[in-house]
C-alpha cells in the first residue's frame, strides 16, 4: 500500500515521520525492498541525529535516491526558548501553517520530562485552562508531535536526556486518537525512541469512546484522568465536556480499564478556591475512586488573568491532601513548575508571552 495523501507534506512527500513502523514497512515494500530496511530507517530518525534520506549511509544509494523522490524527513525549530529559575524550559514552536504549540521540559531529581502538545489549541474549554480559552486550531500530525521531542532533545548536548513524556501540553491526546496512538508506538518502540511504557503517560479529561477504544489496544502506557471534581454539577462547571461524558460514566470506564498488575490509573484534581477544594469533596473523592487502583495528583489552580478562579490557601490544600492520605490514597501536591514563563499545567497557549525572565535565545 502507498501511504495515504494525509500522510504527505505539502510537496506532496510522504513525511517519514507521519509512518507507523507497519506503514513504513509497506512504504519500503512498495519499492520491493525488505522490510527490515524499515527498522534501520527508524534508528535514522530517532536514535541518530539525521536530516537528510542521504545521510542514512547504511542503504543503498539506489534506495536513498528512490525515497528522496517520494519522501521528506520533517524538522522543527524553536522560535523561543524560555527558561524559568526552577530549570523549567518552554519551548515555542511555530508549524508549517503558522499555528503554534509549546512544550515543555521539567527537570525534577533524576528525572527529564518533556511535556508535549497533542493539538493546537484545544476545543473542550475547560474554564480553568488559557490553552482552553483560546479554542481549538487543528489536530498534529504525528511528525509535530515527535519533532517536539526531537527539537528539544538537539538542545541537551552533554546534559542528561529526556527521562518521561506526558502527554499534557496543549490539546485533548484523545480527540486526536490517531496520531496520538501511533506517536506512542514511536515513542515505545524499541528501535525508534525507546522509552519504556512506564515513562509515558497521557492525561485526559475521560472521553468516553475513545477510552473504550484505548481498553482494546495492546499499546501500554500511564493514563492520567483529569477528574478535577467530586460531583456532577461543579465537574460541569469547570469542565463543559462533562455535559456529554459524565463523571459516573467516567470513573465507571476507569473501573473496567484494563489494567497491567499494579498499574493505576492516575487522577488530576486541579484545586480551585471554593468550588472543588472542601473537606467534604475529600471525602467524596475517597468514595467515588473506591475499587479503581489510583493515586492522586492534586494540582493546585495556577491562576491567571482572563481565569475566573483563585487557588486555595495551602493549609487547604494540606488538609484536602491529608483527608486522601488517611482514607489510604497516595495523594501527591504537584509543585507548579515554570509558572512565571507561563509554563506551568493549563497555561499553555502558543503565543510569545510577556514574560522574559532568563531569555535564553531566539532562533529561526
Ligand atoms: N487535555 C488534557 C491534557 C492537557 S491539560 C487534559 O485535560 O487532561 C493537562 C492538565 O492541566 C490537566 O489535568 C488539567 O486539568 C490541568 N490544568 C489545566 N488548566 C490548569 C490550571 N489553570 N491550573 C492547574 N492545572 C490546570
Ligand atoms: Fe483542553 Fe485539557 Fe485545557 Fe481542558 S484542561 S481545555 S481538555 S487542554
Amino acid at each position: 500500500m502507498r501511504a495515504k495523501t494525509e500522510l504527505k507534506s505539502p510537496l506532496e512527500k510522504v513525511d517519514l515521520k507521519n509512518l507507523s513502523l507497519l506503514e513504513l514497512e509497506e512504504f519500503i515494500a512498495s519499492f520491493g525492498k525488505e522490510r527490515y530496511r524499515s527498522i534501520q530507517i527508524l534508528r535514522w530518525l530517532y536514535q541518530k541525529r539525521i536530516h537528510s534520506i542521504d545521510e542514512m549511509t547504511n542503504l543503498s544509494k539506489r534506495l536513498r535516491e528512490e525515497l528522496s523522490q517520494t519522501s521528506s524527513i520533517s524538522t522543527l525549530h524553536p522560535l523561543k526558548v524560555e527558561q524559568a529559575r526552577d530549570g523549567t524550559k518552554k519551548f515555542l514552536f511555530q508549524l508549517e501553517d503558522g499555528n503554534r504549540i509549546e512544550s515543555v521540559l521539567i527537570p525534577d531529581k533524576a528525572r527529564l520530562t518533556l511535556c508535549v502538545s497533542t493539538q493546537a489549541g484545544c476545543a473542550l474549554g475547560c474554564r480553568f485552562c488559557l490553552t482552553g480559552r483560546n479554542g481549538f486550531k487543528r489536530n498534529l500530525a504525528v511528525s509535530e508531535i515527535l519533532n517536539q521531542i526531537l527539537s528539544v532533545r538537539e538542545t541537551l548536548t552533554g546534559e542528561k536526556s529526556i527521562t518521561n513524556v506526558v502527554l499534557m501540553g496543549m490539546g485533548e491526546p484523545l480527540a486526536n486518537y490517531k496520531n496520538t496512538l501511533k506517536a506512542i508506538g514511536l515513542m515505545v518502540n524499541p528501535d525508534a525512541f525507546k522509552f519504556s511504557s512506564r515513562r509515558i503517560t497521557l492525561s485526559t479529561v475521560g472521553l468516553l469512546p475513545e477510552l473504550e477504544r484505548l481498553a482494546q489496544e495492546t499499546i501500554q502506557f500511564r493514563l492520567a484522568i483529569s477528574l478535577n471534581a467530586t460531583d456532577e454539577e461543579s465537574r460541569s462547571h469547570l469542565m463543559p465536556i462533562n455535559h456529554r461524558y459524565p463523571l459516573n460514566r467516567v470513573l465507571e470506564a476507569c473501573r473496567n480499564f484494563p489494567l497491567r498488575r499494579r498499574a493505576r490509573i492516575t487522577f488530576e484534581y486541579v484545586l480551585v478556591k471554593g468550588v472543588n477544594d472542601s473537606s467534604q469533596d475529600a471525602r467524596r473523592l475517597l468514595r467515588i475512586l473506591k475499587g479503581i487502583p489510583s493515586k492522586v495528583n492534586l494540582i493546585p489552580l495556577n491562576e491567571a488573568p482572563g481565569i475566573p478562579f483563585k487557588k486555595p490557601s495551602e493549609d487547604k490544600i494540606a488538609q484536602f491532601q491529608e483527608i486522601l492520605m488517611q482514607g489510604g490514597l497516595t495523594a501527591i501536591v504537584r509543585k507548579s513548575k515554570g509558572a512565571e514563563i507561563s509554563a506551568a499545567c493549563g497555561q499553555l497557549q502558543g503565543k510569545e508571552g510577556a514574560s522574559n525572565i532568563d531569555f535564553l535565545q531566539l532562533q529561526g
